[in-house]
């Protein structure tokens, strides 16, 4: 059922703003608004942050047992996998991704809620043993964590750092993109059936610039994840210093995808294209560039050509759909905007590049391919976040390896080549925060997650991310007569 009303979850209600102003929430088929949500701003944040730092200090859940926490976070899981397919059905009608794609960032949420249960009960300190003197590690969680989430793939995201961040006894304040809000809302129930005490998980909707500035802001939140643009990421790395905030950023990519010719060039060609057309192609680690080796450079833009032609666009909620609708009209435009640089830069379109035929309305745009692209061009350079990609030939592995490093960003790689000396070469020279070789993305949650350059700042996954939340501290403890130099003896 679609609500209506999408209100804040604080202190363990449900409740309007306290401005009781509201935003409009539209779907990506239509474009009509469907929803009002509560429009957060300073003083629903004041009350959040307040209901989370009393549930931090009074509440039992921070020092909790490790598996008391984490049975808590089972039953969560269990929870969203009764629900997911009423919550891929209601990330479909409000991302426009495709319901199969859906089902499977609903999976994944739940198993983000199961493996930190599991990671937080395995947890275990370093003790440093030295003749005269013992070290040991006590580790506490930080304290209210402020949580911001982008539109892509909401509620995995949001799950993301939810999962991490309760297992290490932090209690918390989401602010989910306001362009996406319908899943968040089914939050509460969650989490209230699971048996999260009062206060420890809250939500406050709104305008990033309102209601987002004003956690990063809040002298109540020690620390904060965030997931999204770069450029918003440097305006909150400047607001979160007066406080000297703990900082996750998790932010843009525009990452390339190497093709050797002496790949496995089938497996290639499928990985490259599920690796950006996936999941509207609006995914931070897209592989949106995709250098070619020139022996093989012609063949590989034809058969990419042909298969993006092919590729079914449509209806989100039609299990037949791979690409769906983009997520908003100012973000269909802006990807519009793309295509027509890369035309007027000189790009050769080869597939796609407009509207599909039988879809005259809704954020629709068929999986688009430029050839020829060079780096000086902006679809090179910038991140679209959306169903376009480029391809550019290479002549050397030297060669291959600068054109990957020439952008800003430095999030994701892919590397397709049979040679394993090559692909381990590669491998370390690529500036990535995560490289897959001869491999689309697939995520081990126990591994780094985040990228290098203009990409992020900080880790997350598995133990990286019990890190973030929780602080290690170090006791020293003399285990016999300790030698004290007499000042003033
Ligand atoms: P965005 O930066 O516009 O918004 C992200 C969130 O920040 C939203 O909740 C928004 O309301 C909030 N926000 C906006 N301005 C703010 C401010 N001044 N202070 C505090 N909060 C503010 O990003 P988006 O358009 O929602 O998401 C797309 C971007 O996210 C892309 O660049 C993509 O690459 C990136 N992304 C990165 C990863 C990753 O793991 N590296 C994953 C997914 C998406």
């Amino acid at each position: 059922m679609i609500p209506e009303k999408i209100l804040h979850f604080i202190g363990g209600r449900q409740v309007p703003s306290v401005s009781g102003r509201t935003f409009d929430v539209a779907d990506p088929v239509t474009n009509t608004v469907y929803a009002q949500a509560a429009a957060g701003d300073l003083d629903d944040v004041d009350k959040a942050v307040e209901a989370a730092a009393v549930a931090f200090a009074t509440g039992p859940w921070p020092s909790m047992a490790a598996r008391a926490r984490a049975k808590v976070l089972v039953r969560i899981a269990d929870a969203i996998e009764v629900r997911g397919e009423e919550l891929a059905a209601l990330e479909t009608f409000d991302t426009g991704l495709p319901v199969t794609q859906a089902r499977g960032q609903a999976a994944r949420a739940a198993e983000n809620f199961r493996f930190f249960a599991d990671v937080i009960v395995a947890q275990h300190e370093d003790a440093f043993s030295a003749p005269a003197q013992l070290g040991y590690v006590v580790r506490r969680p930080v304290g209210v964590a402020g949580l911001i989430t982008p539109w892509n793939t909401p509620f995995m995201l949001e799950t993301w750092k939810l999962a991490p961040a309760l297992a290490s006894g932090c209690t918390v304040v989401l602010k989910p993109a306001e362009w996406t809000p319908l899943s968040a809302s089914l939050l509460p129930d969650i989490m209230t059936e699971a048996g999260v005490p009062e206060g420890v998980f809250n939500v406050v909707h709104g305008i990033g610039e309102q209601a987002g500035a004003a956690l990063v802001s809040h002298r109540g939140v020690p620390l904060i994840s965030f997931t999204g643009e770069t450029t918003t990421g440097q305006i909150i790395m400047r607001s979160a210093a007066t406080h000297l905030k703990g900082l996750s950023m998790e932010l843009g990519g525009k990452s390339p995808c190497i093709i050797f010719a002496d790949a496995d060039l089938d497996l290639a060609v499928d990985s490259a294209l599920f690796g950006v057309f996936s999941l509207n192609g609006e995914r931070c680690t897209a592989g949106s560039r995709i250098l070619a080796e020139r022996s093989v450079y012609d063949s590989l833009v034809s058969r990419l050509a042909e298969r993006a032609a092919r590729i079914r666009v449509g209806d989100p909620s039609d299990p037949a759909t791979e690409i769906g609708a983009l997520v908003h009209p100012e973000h269909y435009e802006r990807v519009m905007s793309y295509v027509r640089a890369g035309v007027a830069e000189g790009a050769r379109l080869v597939a796609g590049g407009a509207r599909p035929a039988g879809l005259p309305s809704g954020n629709f745009l068929s999986a688009t391919v430029f050839a020829d692209v060079t780096p000086s061009m902006r679809i090179f350079r910038e991140e679209i976040f959306g169903p376009v990609v480029c391809v550019t030939p290479f002549d050397s592995e030297e060669e291959a390896i600068a054109l990957a490093n020439s952008t800003r960003y430095g999030l994701a790689a892919y590397i397709w080549t049979s040679d394993l000396r090559r692909a381990h070469r590669a491998a370390g020279l690529v500036e990535s925060g995560m490289t897959w070789v001869n491999s689309h993305n697939v995520r081990d949650l126990r591994t780094p997650f985040g990228g290098i350059k203009a990409s992020g700042v900080g880790r997350e996954g598995g133990q990286h991310s019990i890190d973030f939340y929780t602080e290690s501290r170090i006791v020293h403890v003399a285990l016999g007569d300790t030698h004290v130099p007499r000042f003033g003896a």
